[in-house]
């Protein structure tokens, strides 16, 4: 595997694949089986695969989050070179923005509600590096997991802004035995942490299972009578929302699929899922 830190090494090696397809994995590293899982899909698909390791600051609202968050390299290059990736890109935020970078996008209600409501500028940030990762890379086809369901929709349309060429490709969740979707920050949790944020996964499964025979209003009161339940968890939103257009709904009717979102906290730990709902 070659590793690389500097956007002119990374490009002079990436233009002797001229005419090879290139695909292309984001993380902010402490990597998982769900980001393997990712490399495993472009591997498959493409004739090289470029990962890359960049905690990116822009995407953090909160600084304290930004410090907190996991990091631990030379194990996600072992990670990596298991995997079979070919290229692992682990730039430093010096090389990623050499420039004051000051770019608003506007993503409309897809950056607005949920994640976009409670981390203000987060997909701002998330346009702007995996902008810069495209424009360095110039990947045929990039991969995102269905756990950052947001992230994907709002990346699909960054592409569509920028009249991008690249493929965006989404990848299911992965989780843990007792359905806790696999997550960097799970690695901030105990292993009773662990256990019991499995239930969030669970009570997705109830909401999702329980379409017709609730409102949503019920399965609201019911979701969230469920996580308080436990003092440890402390519940920041959960909203059923329109698959195609992520606009958080109040009635069955009128729209055709859906997908219930939430993010709580666990004792400090952020954590995110989602479950499409069954009809
Ligand atoms: P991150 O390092 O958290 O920015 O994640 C890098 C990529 O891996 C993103 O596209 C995530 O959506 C994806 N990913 C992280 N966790 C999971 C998971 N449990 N299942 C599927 N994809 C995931």
């Amino acid at each position: 595997m070659q590793i690389f830190k500097t956007v002119k090494e990374v490009q002079e090696y990436l233009t002797k694949f001229n005419t090879k397809s290139i695909g292309f994995v984001a993380t902010m590293g402490a990597l998982h089986e769900a980001h393997f899982s990712l490399i495993e899909r472009s591997k498959e698909e493409n004739d090289i695969t470029v990962c890359s390791i960049f905690v990116n600051p822009k995407q953090f609202n909160k600084k304290e989050d930004l410090i907190k968050y996991p990091r631990n390299v030379d194990a996600d290059l072992d990670g990596l070179r298991k995997v079979g990736c070919d290229i692992a890109f682990v730039p430093s935020v010096e090389e990623m923005y050499p420039a004051k970078v000051q770019k608003e996008f506007d993503f409309g209600l897809l950056s607005e509600v949920m994640e976009g409501e409670h981390r203000p500028g987060h997909f701002n940030g998330v346009a702007i590096v995996i902008e810069r990762f495209f424009e360095i890379l110039n990947p045929t086809r990039a991969y995102f997991g269905e756990k950052d369901y947001q992230q994907l929709a709002v990346i699909k349309s960054l592409v569509e802004k920028l009249n991008s060429s690249v493929k965006i490709v989404g990848c299911p969740i992965f989780r843990e035995k007792n359905g806790l979707a696999m997550s960097s920050r799970n690695e901030r949790l105990s292993t009773e942490e662990k256990e019991l944020a499995g239930e969030i996964s669970k009570a997705l499964k109830f909401v999702s299972t329980n379409r017709d025979t609730h409102t949503i209003s019920e399965l609201k009161n019911w979701f969230s009578n469920k996580m308080n339940e436990h003092e440890l968890f402390d519940l920041e939103y959960f909203e059923i929302a329109d698959e195609a257009s992520l606009k958080p709904i109040n009635n069955w009717l009128g729209s055709e699929k859906q997908i219930a979102f939430t993010a709580v906290n666990l004792n400090g730990v952020r954590l995110i899922d989602n479950m499409t709902i069954i009809n």
